[in-house]
């Protein structure tokens, strides 16, 4: 007889010590009652500087199948996750938030779902409601934004949360890109795909360790990763600029041949000059966005450094 599948739970985590037990305790009851599946805790303890590396140490004593990596400092979730699909053992991997925003009951639907012959099943929020305004209405501009500039799309409301058959973590392991926009990498490494759906959550307990700023990056981030739009559609405005100033200098030039020589026009070409060297910045800007990422990439840096590895 051939021994069950392994699952990975690939769970980051960054000052969790409140809900570390609690998802523990939750989790490992409905895992335990799947059958005929293997699972380990993978967590990745991403600098936490508030004892929750004590608190799984501690957990580890109670449940054997509990792995640890500690990271040498906080990298941040992008990198937390790297660091997990590279230790992952398990035939399948799924990422779970340790806050119970991410349903645990969802596993045994998405294994089933893996059964069924998919290599990544997203899990999908359709009720948001868990979700301030202001986060949600700046999550679906970035959706659309991002599938509207990039060369691959990501699924509207799916986040880490999903399950990643052994070929596609491999595939994502393969990749040596330094800054790892992840909901952007398992779009990009394809596979045979489905969806499940699910209402998010309010946190167990705890903060959330994303603010406004953060987000903002991580949304920047996700739009230079993929795609070169924003730095072509600078030609185009260039383009565009530039016919404009064409036209009017034929019509300032006849004005002057005709009519002879008209000194007021000190607004428009105080406009003029603000308007292109407003738009040059920019441009100037986005090219340096890219450059930027050229240069961190270039030093070919490890996404993450393990201190210790804990089995
Ligand atoms: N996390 C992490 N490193 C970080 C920030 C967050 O490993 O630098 C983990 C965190 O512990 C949690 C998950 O990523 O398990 C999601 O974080 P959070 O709940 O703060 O994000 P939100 O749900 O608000 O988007
Ligand atoms: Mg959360």
């Amino acid at each position: 007889m051939t021994s069950p599948p392994l699952l990975t739970l690939i769970i980051p985590v960054y000052n969790e010590k409140e809900v570390i037990p609690v998802f523990l305790r939750e989790t490992a009851s409905i895992v335990d009652s799947m059958k005929n599946i293997d699972v380990e805790f993978l967590f990745i303890n991403d600098g936490s500087t508030d004892g929750s590396l004590a608190t799984l140490l501690d957990l580890k004593q109670t449940y054997e199948n509990i792995r640890i990596i500690d990271l040498s400092r906080n990298f941040g979730k992008e990198a937390a996750l790297s660091a997990g699909l590279h230790h992952a053992r398990g035939e399948i991997a799924i990422p779970i938030d340790v806050d119970l925003q991410d349903p645990p009951e969802l596993i045994p639907v998405m294994v089933d779902k893996w059964r069924e012959g998919y290599d990544v099943v997203h899990a999908r929020r359709i009720d948001r409601s868990s979700d301030s305004i202001a986060k949600r209405l700046t999550a679906k501009w970035f959706y659309r934004v991002h599938n509207a500039t990039s060369d691959i799309s990501i699924p509207q409301n799916v986040g880490d949360y999903r399950l990643l058959s052994r070929p596609v973590i491999d595939a994502i392991n393969s990749l040596s890109e330094t800054q790892r926009f992840m909901k952007g990498i398992y779009s990009w490494v394809g596979f045979k795909s489905t969806v499940v759906d699910y209402t998010r959550q309010k946190r167990a307990a705890g903060k959330s360790k994303f603010n406004g700023w953060k987000l903002w990056n991580y949304a920047l981030e996700g739009i230079t990763s993929f795609g070169t739009v924003p730095l072509r559609i600078w030609t185009y405005i260039g383009s565009i600029v530039a016919l404009i100033a064409f036209m009017l200098s034929i019509k300032v030039l006849v004005q002057v041949l005709i009519f002879g020589i008209d000194v007021p026009g000190y607004a428009s070409l105080l406009i003029a000059v603000c308007l292109i060297g407003g738009l040059q910045l920019i441009g100037i800007g986005v090219l340096g966005e890219y450059v930027g990422r050229t240069y961190i990439e270039s030093k070919n840096r490890p996404v993450f450094i393990i201190r210790n590895i804990i089995e």
